[in-house]
């Protein structure tokens, strides 16, 4: 057998190689002679032919009996295929060579023959009903295969994971092991596995013929050693080897269908999921990794499935929905967390859990400032964490004050990895305690003045001494610790206006510092009056601030917990803003799509950007 899937290797690299070499030469001259061919299936019967000649000569007939009808019922699908991979296809050409090859697959012993009911020891044979089986079976494996064919890169890496699932079944499960099986699924994973460093050339059109003939092989082999011995898993275990391929058929349907439109299943190259994450700015490559991902789990899943012989039903079921839940939740986190490769003209502002946020960098967010100060007109800055976003989202005056603020940040690892769970577009944290240190150096470049109100008696003086220091030219306009009787509210309030700064920092801590300057904000006439909680206590050096690495990777609020405890009931904002945007998918119907920008469609410079039906794979 190590011979036969040797000469398999060589044979697919080296055809792979020349097709890559004839592609590359054939795309310099468009509008040539030669039209698309679905090479990939081209290489897999012709290395499949040499490579299964030379294992049949050593093996049982009867098995080499079956593999010679093997290969010729997936020739006979190929090449209906390929002559139906036309814009105007014949209709009905491959279901009818789909039946022809499941006739020729049963003749040969290739078929459905029993099927063991869940809670039950028992068989039931299906006797002449077992052709009816085998025919709707392959019927759905084939059309299903072939939804991922026009898909660059996606049909050879899927048809190399379910085969590789397949084999391990196989080897894992001695009871299952069938030598077919065994040498189909090796050499087509191998084969596929061998054209993937060519995938950028190797096929060009709107060719579905070769995943059409995976499919129906995939099938065959289903049959052949997974399927047939195997209870609960008879139908479930190869529909979750090809659940995405399913999966995104389902979701075509579905989308078609809510537009009234019409397609023919057997023939179309249309792959509608692939292309709506590529409209949302994903890039063929990404689209491709965050499927396989998905697609790696449920083939491992499946396995596993089918090693749990002896396990009861409930269990398997249990590992079964498991399964397929962690898939999905991957692959969604995976493509919520992963940067849009061409993202879509982003918002300014974005909505999150009903509060809204300004989407800016700190560079953005400084021009805006300094927007701000040159008119001279009171503005109100709020940065918000998590802890933030739920008081909003459960008291409407809060939610109010921030949603009318001129500016609002998302200053907070959660805020930010909530709004990439949502695909909000906002994925820069613009902390606070940094807006402290910028808003100075804008105001000195000005010629302004800041003011500094709040925090214990002593410690603002400490921290606009350092922020003076940072940034030479800095003027203080004035400095008043934060703990003050209402009484002294008004003198406070005349002394702000009376110095006339370009900023005012408020640490009163959150929201009383946001209401008191809302409350207080036309009668200060300060440009930029922003709360910054406890920054003060960090820039004067009273309490340290996270390593810098802490602040990368989002852990600022872990350092902060360690080293003040009191702080630690605050974190129970962190799992509920992560768990609304959940609530909020679920709720809504189906989820709704990221706020596209007027016009605002991704730029389409990259060859890889969108899915070509109709010329690349
Ligand atoms: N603070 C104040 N007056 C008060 C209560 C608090 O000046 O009556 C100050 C306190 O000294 C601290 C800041 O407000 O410097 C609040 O910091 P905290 O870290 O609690 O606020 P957060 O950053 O979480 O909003």
């Amino acid at each position: 057998m190590l011979q036969a899937l040797g000469v398999m290797a060589v044979s697919a690299l080296l055809l792979s190689a020349a097709v890559y070499r004839f592609e590359r030469w054939r795309l310099a001259r468009p509008g040539g002679p030669f039209a698309p061919v679905d090479f990939t299936g081209i290489i897999v019967l012709v290395s499949t032919a040499a490579g299964w000649i030379l294992w049949s000569r050593n093996a049982d007939p009867a098995q080499a009996d079956k593999l010679m009808w093997l290969w010729m019922s997936a020739m006979l699908v190929f090449i209906v295929g390929a002559i139906t991979d036309t814009p105007r296809p014949v209709r009905g050409l491959r279901p009818l060579a789909t039946v022809i090859a499941a006739i020729m697959l049963h003749h040969a012993g290739i078929a459905v023959t029993t099927v063991k009911l869940p809670f039950s020891d028992s068989f039931v044979a299906l006797g002449s009903f077992s052709i009816i089986v085998s025919v709707v079976w392959l019927c759905i494996c084939g059309p299903t295969f072939s939804r991922v064919g026009s898909i660059p890169r996606l049909s050879l890496g899927i048809t190399a994971q379910t085969c590789l699932a397949f084999l391990a079944i196989d080897i894992l499960v001695p009871s299952h092991t069938a030598p077919v099986s065994v040498m189909v699924a090796a050499s087509i994973a191998l084969i596929c596995l061998a054209q993937l460093p060519y995938t950028r050339y190797l096929i060009y059109g709107n060719a579905t013929a070769g995943a059409y003939m995976f499919g129906v092989l995939i099938g065959a082999i289903a049959i052949e050693g997974a399927l047939k011995h195997t209870a609960f898993l008879v139908a479930i275990l190869p529909l979750l080897a090809i659940s995405v391929p399913l999966f995104a058929m389902a979701y075509t349907a579905a989308a078609d269908w809510i537009r009234g439109e019409r397609r023919d299943f057997w023939s179309h190259t249309h792959y509608h999921l692939h292309e709506v994450l590529m409209q949302q700015g994903y890039s063929h490559r990404q689209v491709g990794i965050v499927i396989l991902l998905g697609h790696a789990i449920i083939c491992t899943h499946a396995v596993v499935l089918a090693t749990l012989i002896h396990i009861s039903f409930l269990v398997k079921l249990i590992v079964l929905i498991e399964g397929l839940l962690v898939a999905l939740v991957v692959t969604y986190v995976a493509l919520r967390l992963m940067k849009p490769a061409h993202p879509p003209t982003p918002h300014d502002e974005y909505d999150l859990l009903g509060v809204r946020i300004h989407r800016v960098t700190m560079k953005q967010a400084m021009q805006r400032v300094s927007e701000f100060i040159t008119p001279g007109t009171p503005h109100i800055v709020v940065t918000t964490d998590a802890a933030g976003i739920i008081r909003a989202n459960k008291d409407p005056q809060m939610r109010e004050i921030i949603n009318n603020a001129d500016l609002v940040t998302a200053d907070g690892a959660g805020v930010v990895l909530s709004a990439r769970l949502l695909n909000l577009g906002i994925d820069t944290r613009v902390a606070g305690c940094d807006m402290v240190s910028e808003i100075c150096k804008v105001a000195a470049g000005m010629g302004r003045s800041v003011y500094l109100l709040g925090a214990a008696p002593g410690v603002a003086d400490k921290a606009a001494e350092n922020l003076v220091r940072q940034t030479p030219g800095l003027q203080i306009a004035g400095i008043r610790d934060g703990y003050f009787a209402p009484e002294e509210e008004p003198h406070i309030i005349a002394d702000i206006r009376a110095a006339a700064p370009a900023a005012l920092f408020v640490a009163l801590g959150a929201p009383r510092q946001e209401e008191w300057i809302v409350q207080h904000m036309d009668e200060l006439g300060v440009p930029v009056c922003i709360g910054i909680g406890g920054s003060f206590d960090v820039i004067s050096g009273l309490k340290p601030r996270a390593p810098i690495w802490m602040q990368r990777c989002g852990m600022e609020w872990l350092y902060r917990a360690i080293r003040e405890p009191s702080r630690i009931p605050r974190l129970s904002a962190l799992p509920l803003i992560l768990w609304l945007p959940v609530n909020e998918l679920v709720s809504a119907t189906g989820g709704s799509p990221p706020p596209q920008a007027p016009g605002g469609a991704p730029p389409d410079q990259d060859p890889e950007s969108h899915p070509s039906r109709d010329n690349t794979r």
